[in-house]
């Protein structure tokens, strides 16, 4: 999913790494590499163009934050607008104070709208709703007998014309599903309607007829990411034709550039409710804005975890250890100081959780937890400053000390010192390969 743009963005970032200062001309030339990485994923002109005005202007004005390089500014700059473009905050699904809520959903022929009705109609069963589709397709022969199976996968009833009564007028079956939605208790109401091969006039009519009939709480228009350019010239023909309250992107799993669908956020003014990823029920999700930015841009949760680290860390501190980082000096003081910071962001699992690369090092993650850090502070509480400082002087009988005072066994402090080691070992190549470490020294 948005691998390419993904790919592109991700190395124009990495190439500012290790700059200490940003000239304008510097940040020109990213700027024009971003741009054309984005055209080339198809994101709609007018969007890209907005999107590097802001992120020129932000950068050379004078945002400074005392906590990071000046290329990882760009980062977060990029990853700021990326979300504003994708709509900011995570839009919620509407649904009634009066039950049934009616969902409509409207798209062109082959967007995913069946399938997506399916999976919308899972998604808000697991939370306890009970759902019913209506099948509103009655142009395409095998709709209705689709919409019935998905339907059945879901396990949620579906309500379609009778057969044998002709093909049924659209309107009245979407009208009569609301009292049968009353009459049998659902609370939400999902409406499937036809689709149409390209924008038709006659299609757009029928959609906004049922709209009428049934005055839904949200009209969510169904796009596929793959049909590229495209997707912003419907989406414009059906705010115009039937309005919508919101969008759903759907083949997020296919390989294309789909920057097209996260321009319809930009260029409708409405927001992405959810993003369909497969063929199957639960290959659906919430959309939101500001985790589709970091995974496009790579980073797993790594500014996610820059903004904690902003808030929770003591600032000069900060930029003393992430200097340090770069140049392998960390020392166990600093550990131990490190350890006491983070603590005080949350629970030890979910932050590494969000490191870049934690995904690789499961098994060595799964085995730290909060108890096994407050061990750790006690063996190093039990070292002297000196030994701190430099842990290479720790030697056997200097080990054999620690591990009485502290009361652990001298495997256990071997562990520490080894791990330590190791860590720094670490965090010295992630700070260069994140531009940590040297960058922040450079500003000083
Ligand atoms: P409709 O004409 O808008 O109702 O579209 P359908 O729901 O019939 O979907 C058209 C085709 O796209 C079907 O073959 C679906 O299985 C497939 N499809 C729907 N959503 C997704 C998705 O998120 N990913 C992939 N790969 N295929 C999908």
């Amino acid at each position: 999913m948005f691998d390419t743009l993904s790919d592109r963005l991700t190395s124009v970032l990495q190439n500012l790494r290790g700059k200490g200062k940003l000239s304008d001309a510097d940040i020109d030339a990213t700027a024009r590499e971003i741009r054309i990485a984005l055209l080339e994923a198809d994101v709609a002109l007018p969007v890209v163009r907005e999107f590097i005005k802001q992120v020129k202007e932000r950068a050379k004005g004078a945002e400074v934050s005392e906590a990071l390089n000046p290329a990882q500014q760009v980062i977060k700059i990029v990853n700021e607008e990326l979300i504003a473009i994708l709509g900011g905050e995570t839009r919620r699904l509407n649904l009634a104070k009066n039950p049934p809520s009616v969902i409509m959903l409207a798209g062109l022929q082959g967007s995913g709208k069946t399938t997506l009705a399916g999976k919308l109609a899972l998604w808000l069963k697991k939370q306890g709703h009970a759902p019913l589709l209506v099948a509103c397709d009655l142009q395409r022969p095998n709709a209705v007998t689709q919409l019935q199976v998905v339907g059945e996968r879901a396990g949620v009833a579906t309500f379609a014309p009778e057969p044998g009564n002709g093909v049924g007028d659209p309107v009245d079956v979407a009208r009569r599903s609301i009292e049968e939605a009353r009459r049998a208790q659902h609370d939400v109401v999902i409406v499937d309607t036809a689709g149409r091969l390209g924008v038709d006039e006659e299609l757009m009519r029928q959609a906004a007829d049922i709209r009428d009939a049934v005055t839904p709480d949200e009209t969510l228009f169904v796009v596929d990411a793959m049909i590229g350019q495209d997707a912003v010239t419907t989406a414009e023909a059906f705010r115009d034709g039937v309005g919508f309250s919101g969008v759903v992107l759907t083949k997020l799993d296919g390989d294309a550039r789909g920057g097209a669908a996260l321009s319809v956020r930009h260029v409708t003014g409405e927001p992405i409710l959810f993003a369909s990823n497969g063929e199957k029920l639960d290959d659906f999700d919430v959309f939101h804005p500001d985790r589709m930015a970091s995974r496009i841009l790579g980073m797993g949760d790594m500014l996610t975890l820059i903004e904690q680290a902003e808030q929770a860390f003591d600032q000069e501190k900060a930029e003393q250890t992430a200097a340090k980082l770069g140049t392998g000096e960390l020392t166990l003081e600093d550990f131990l100081e490190q350890m006491q910071a983070v603590r005080r962001m949350g629970p030890i699992g979910n932050l590494l959780g969000m490191l870049p690369g934690a995904g690789q090092m499961k098994d060595q993650l799964s085995q730290v937890d909060d108890a096994h850090l407050d061990r750790l502070q006690a063996i190093i509480r039990g070292m002297t400053p000196a030994e701190r400082a430099n842990p290479k002087m720790i030697n056997a009988s200097r080990r054999q000390r620690i591990a009485k005072g502290s009361g652990v066994t001298v495997r256990d402090v071997n562990d520490l010192v080894n791990r330590f080691f190791e860590a720094r070992k670490m965090m010295q190549q992630m700070a260069g390969r994140f531009g940590f470490g040297a960058g922040n020294s450079a500003t000083k």
